[in-house]
């Protein structure tokens, strides 16, 4: 972290509709959190089978919530009203604030907030949700920079309060101002970084899962290091929290942040994440990784 963070304003523009792009794993929890805590969201993905998962995940939320009391049906319903979801960027023109939580691939990420820049307002705040890829790089071909930064929130979204607002080289203190507000509408924390790979949380997180990976390359059971985490006061071990992440999210995110820190963070040969992926265990998210989920 080269720069000093912090110089926003508080000249925070309203947000009365988001809009997140992805419903996936992270999108699902960003529209549940948004819609829960009262701002309408659009949620929209490239088919059909995204925006069900992204249903299905808010609905099961919420019928817990209702299980324990702390909400009633009705109230449930209003929720669920107020998640749009949509495969087209129709309703974009209204839309203050995007979350754009599409795959972790730079090509990816760069078509669509291209995209979504020509289907919002000149004032709309871009944000985007990537785990580790620069936010300059993913500025560097948008016609209003100054108003994009990142907003990084972390897995599962509804449980964990930090979010990292992320500055770039000419993101407006307008934008910070507005993704901070935004954020601390939906119950969070949110901090201000300067952009670099993996930001804060993830340059802490990925030595750990390279020590993991080392390990396991001289020959140590996964569980058994998960166990000793879980001893050593951590609420999970890495390869249950590889799991959680998604082997694919955690494959595109270490190559990301092993191009960053070559030095400290670049693994020779297949690692056991390599693996997993290579052999189609993402995790959670298709019921098996490391571990096999029902
Ligand atoms: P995911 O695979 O669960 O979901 C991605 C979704 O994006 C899918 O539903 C897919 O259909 C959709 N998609 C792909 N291309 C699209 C497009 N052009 N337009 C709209 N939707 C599109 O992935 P995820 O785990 O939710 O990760 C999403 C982002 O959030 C990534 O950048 C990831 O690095 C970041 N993130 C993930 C975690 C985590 O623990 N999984 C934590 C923090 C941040």
């Amino acid at each position: 972290l080269k720069k000093k963070a912090g110089a926003w304003s508080k000249e925070a523009s309203e947000v009365n509709l988001a809009a997140v792009l992805g419903a996936g794993i992270m999108g699902g929890g960003v529209a549940y959190q948004s819609a829960l805590k009262g701002t309408p969201i659009l949620m929209k993905d490239i088919n059909q089978d995204g925006i069900a998962l992204g249903l299905k995940e808010a609905k099961k939320l919420l019928s817990k919530r209702v299980e324990k009391g702390k909400m009633d049906a009705g109230k449930m319903a209003d929720v669920l009203n107020s998640i749009t979801p949509t495969l087209n960027y129709g309703d974009f023109k209204n839309v203050d604030l995007v979350v754009e939580a599409v795959v972790e691939n730079p090509k990816v990420k760069d078509a669509v907030l291209r995209e979504t820049e020509e289907a919002v307002r000149e004032d709309t705040i871009l944000t985007s949700n990537t785990s580790t890829i620069s936010i300059d790089k993913l500025a560097a071909n948008l016609k209003r920079p100054e108003n994009f930064c990142g907003m990084h929130f972390f897995n599962p979204v509804h449980m964990m309060p930090l979010v990292e607002v992320i500055r770039g080289e000419k993101t407006s203190d307008r934008a910070i101002a507005t993704t901070v507000a935004y954020a601390k509408a939906m119950g969070k924390t949110p901090i201000v970084v300067n952009d670099c790979p993996g930001f804060l949380v993830n340059r802490v997180l990925f030595p750990y899962f390279g020590g993991f990976i080392g390990l396991v390359r001289d020959g140590a059971d996964f569980q058994k290091v998960d166990k000793v985490m879980e001893k050593f006061g951590w609420p999970m071990g890495p390869a249950y929290l590889l799991d959680v992440v998604g082997m694919d999210t955690g494959k595109h995110a270490g190559e990301v942040m092993a191009e960053g820190f070559p030095d400290r963070m670049k693994h020779e040969g297949t690692t056991a994440i390599d693996v997993m992926f290579d052999n189609n265990r993402y995790g959670q998210k298709n019921d098996v990784g490391f571990y096999k989920y029902e």
